[in-house]
């Protein structure tokens, strides 16, 4: 089997027959190693990095991908968490500040603004679940009972009686209507009006009297002013005039009760009465405060009366009376949050602007990615269209059910331009190190044939050479033992006993020749020794020895030398061993026709100015088997044999050729070749005159 043949897993089985010792196995393995180098060097530095290159570039789009959307995924996760905690500072802050100043007896009415800019009314409950402060629910009057009240005769007659200024008569009458009244808020109306007459007809003191009457009186007027408050401000006014401290003081302790007292829901004296009686106070710091007072309450009130039908649409009395003490408690009605919350004995509801609250949340959302992010947070409520390829969501619940704050990816074609991007890039490695396997697969297997074509040259050589020697040596060896045993009897058969052993002699000194001088050429240590001679002379030395030696004795050789052949440097040993090359192939492969010619000549212009440019050649022809023009090329490579059948058959090592391609080289020459299959060759060699052996 030549190496050439060995397939993989012949070549394993090989390799295991080799480490048992198995001599030709050994022998194979011996000449692979150079593809076994070639195959080596070629994993170690292009297929396996190659492949991890590969192996890592296919890994490394799937991780840069995944680490990307997980970038998104995990800022949009912060982002909502953070907002998430913001919102929860808020609202843990505002029941923290709540729960304390309830706890500490704190009205809910007094610093609303400080307890959340949105913060628009916090109303107190009794046990009952009634409103308690600081609004009452106006459920008192029914506007027909008032209708009634001013048809109402006695009442209507002392009316008429205030319009003619007929004072004392309308008190009088004040006094009957208030007998014939049933209810305790009409009496009290017909008395508080009778002191007003009784003040206007100048009867102070009795004015005075009645009114005090009523300085504890809850009833309202049909303007809706508590009658307690109206008669208070009007003994205030009457004290004012004769003794202004007490006067004063009696205003500013007015003004303090009904500020701290609950207002009604829907009637709003109040905060009419306490700015009267601050009115007529002088201006300090206090009426400034109590002023800002007023109008802060008032606010609360306004909101309370817009609020409070919504907050009844919760009917979650019952419910939160329930609730544990201490805890919150958020609902949604169409305008306001509500928190509820309760201490033992008390249930209390802030509303909170709910369009305030969301519109502040959308600021945050907004900030919340970034102005030129790639995340997008938006607050989406109940009804919105959720968005699609949400990143994150965190739910607003506790506090606004419903609603939750949604990160998006700003531009999600962004993030997927980004993301094959990035694939591209991996994909750019993976077609590179593809190639550059690619390349070095292509370069190696020409290594790795060109290193089976030398191994198979070297095993065929290793053949060849020792079939060479043993075939001239068993040759001589036979032809002498018949002469010893006296085995040729006559002096024909003995002298062609002779021939052959002189000719198998010469064949064997020629190989030995050639085998040590293509070694040293090979290992580059061959020696030259050159002079300036006549190369003509060495090559008739050579034809003459070609006409006395066995193989080419019988052969025409038909030898010209010019006469006048210009001396040039050579190596007469090489030379010389190079024409004998060239004559025993003429002889090996010249077939039947016997002939060789040999010319010696010079080309060029030996004899013109440019003398040195010309060049001796020595043509070496034959009339034998010829050489395929494919062939003509190889012949000169070292170990190659033809592979026609009719040169196959001929013995050799295919170095002959070689040999002489590289003297020629030494020479500054070269070889040609002209040559035709069944016709014949001619091999020439060309000496230039000017070559110069290097010193
Ligand atoms: P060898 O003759 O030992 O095989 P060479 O190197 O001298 O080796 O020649 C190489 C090959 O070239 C030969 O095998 C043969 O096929 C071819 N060759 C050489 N000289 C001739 C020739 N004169 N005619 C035909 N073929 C030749």
């Amino acid at each position: 089997m030549t190496p050439r043949n060995l397939g993989p897993i012949a070549l394993l089985k090989r390799l295991i027959a080799a480490r048992r010792g198995d001599v030709r196995a050994m022998e194979d393995v011996y000449h692979l190693r150079g593809v076994l180098t070639v195959i080596a060097v070629f994993l170690a530095t292009i297929g396996l990095p190659g492949l991890m290159l590969v192996y890592y570039g296919v890994v490394g789009i799937r991780a840069d991908e995944l680490a990307l959307a997980a970038d998104v995924r995990r800022r949009a996760d912060a982002a909502s968490a953070e907002f998430k905690s913001a919102v929860e500072t808020q609202f843990s802050t505002f029941q923290n500040t709540a729960l304390s100043r309830l706890t500490s007896g704190q009205s809910v009415h007094v610093g609303q603004k400080e307890l959340s800019d949105v913060l628009r009314v916090a109303f107190g409950f009794d046990g009952d679940g009634n409103l308690a402060e600081p609004f009452l629910s106006g459920a008192g009057v029914d506007p027909r009972e008032d209708q009634a009240f001013l048809l109402f005769d006695e009442w209507r007659e002392a009316q008429s009686a205030e319009r003619e200024g007929l004072w004392e008569r309308a008190a009088t009458l004040y006094a009957q209507a208030a007998r014939q009244t049933h209810t305790r808020r009409d009496r009290a109306r017909c008395v508080y009006n009778r002191a007003r007459a009784l003040d206007r007809a100048g009867l102070g003191r009795e004015a005075e009297g009645t009114w005090q009457q009523l300085v504890d009186e809850p009833a309202r007027d049909l303007y809706g002013f508590r009658i307690g408050d109206l008669a208070r401000l009007q003994l205030a006014q009457s004290r004012l005039k004769r003794d202004p401290a007490g006067g004063q003081e009696d205003l500013k302790a007015l003004a303090e009760a009904v500020l701290t007292q609950p207002w009604e829901i829907g009637r709003g004296g109040e905060g009419a009465v306490a700015r009267r009686a601050i009115e007529l106070l002088p201006n300090s710091d206090w009426t400034a405060r109590a002023r800002g007072r007023v109008d802060e309450r008032s606010a609360q009130l306004y909101w309370a009366e817009r609020l409070q039908p919504e907050l009844d649409t919760l009917g979650a009395k019952g419910r939160l009376l329930r609730a544990e003490p201490g805890t919150f408690v958020y609902m949604r009605t169409d305008s306001a949050v509500w928190a509820m919350t309760w201490t033992e004995s008390e249930q209390y509801a802030f509303g909170l602007d709910l369009r305030r609250l969301l519109d502040r949340y959308r600021v945050m959302a907004a900030a919340a990615g970034g102005p030129d992010g790639d995340i997008r947070a938006t607050l989406v409520g109940p009804d919105a269209v959720a968005p699609s390829s949400v990143l994150s969501r965190g739910s607003l619940a506790p506090w606004l059910p419903n609603w939750s704050f949604v990160v998006t990816a700003r531009d999600p074609a962004g993030l997927a331009e980004q993301q094959a991007d990035q694939r591209r890039r991996g994909l750019g490695i993976i077609f590179l190190s593809l190639t550059m396997i690619l390349v070095g697969t292509v370069a190696s297997t020409r290594l790795v044939r060109r290193e089976l074509d030398a191994a198979r040259d070297k095993s065929d050589f290793a053949a060849h050479v020792s079939h060479e020697l043993r075939s001239p040596l068993t040759q001589i060896r036979l032809k002498a033992e018949a002469l010893q045993l006296g085995l040729a009897t006559d002096d024909v058969s003995r002298s062609r006993h002779y021939d052959v052993i002189v000719r198998e002699s010469e064949r064997l000194s020629r190989l030995v020749d050639n085998i040590l001088d293509f070694s040293a050429i090979e290992k580059g240590k061959k020696k030259y020794t050159f002079r300036i001679g006549d190369l003509g002379l060495t090559v008739a030395r050579c034809v003459e020895q070609a006409g006395v030696a066995m193989e080419t004795k019988t052969m025409t050789i038909d030898f010209e030398l010019p006469d006048d052949l210009p001396v040039i440097w050579h190596d007469a040993d090489a030379v010389s061993q190079v024409v004998i090359n060239l004559l025993s192939n003429a002889a090996k492969y010249g077939q039947q026709s016997a002939w060789i010619g040999v010319r010696v000549y010079v080309s060029g212009d030996p004899d013109g100015s440019g003398r040195k440019s010309g060049e001796i050649c020595v043509a070496v022809s034959d009339r034998g088997i010829g050489i395929a023009p494919a062939e003509q090329k190889q012949v000169f490579d070292q170990y190659y044999r033809s592979t026609d059948p009719l040169a196959r058959s001929k013995k050799g090592t295919g170095i002959g050729l070689t040999i002489v391609r590289y003297i020629m080289e030494a020479h500054g020459g070269r070889v040609g070749i002209e040559s035709a299959p069944g016709v014949g060759s001619t091999f020439t060699l060309h000496f230039p005159l000017s070559f110069v052996p290097p010193s």
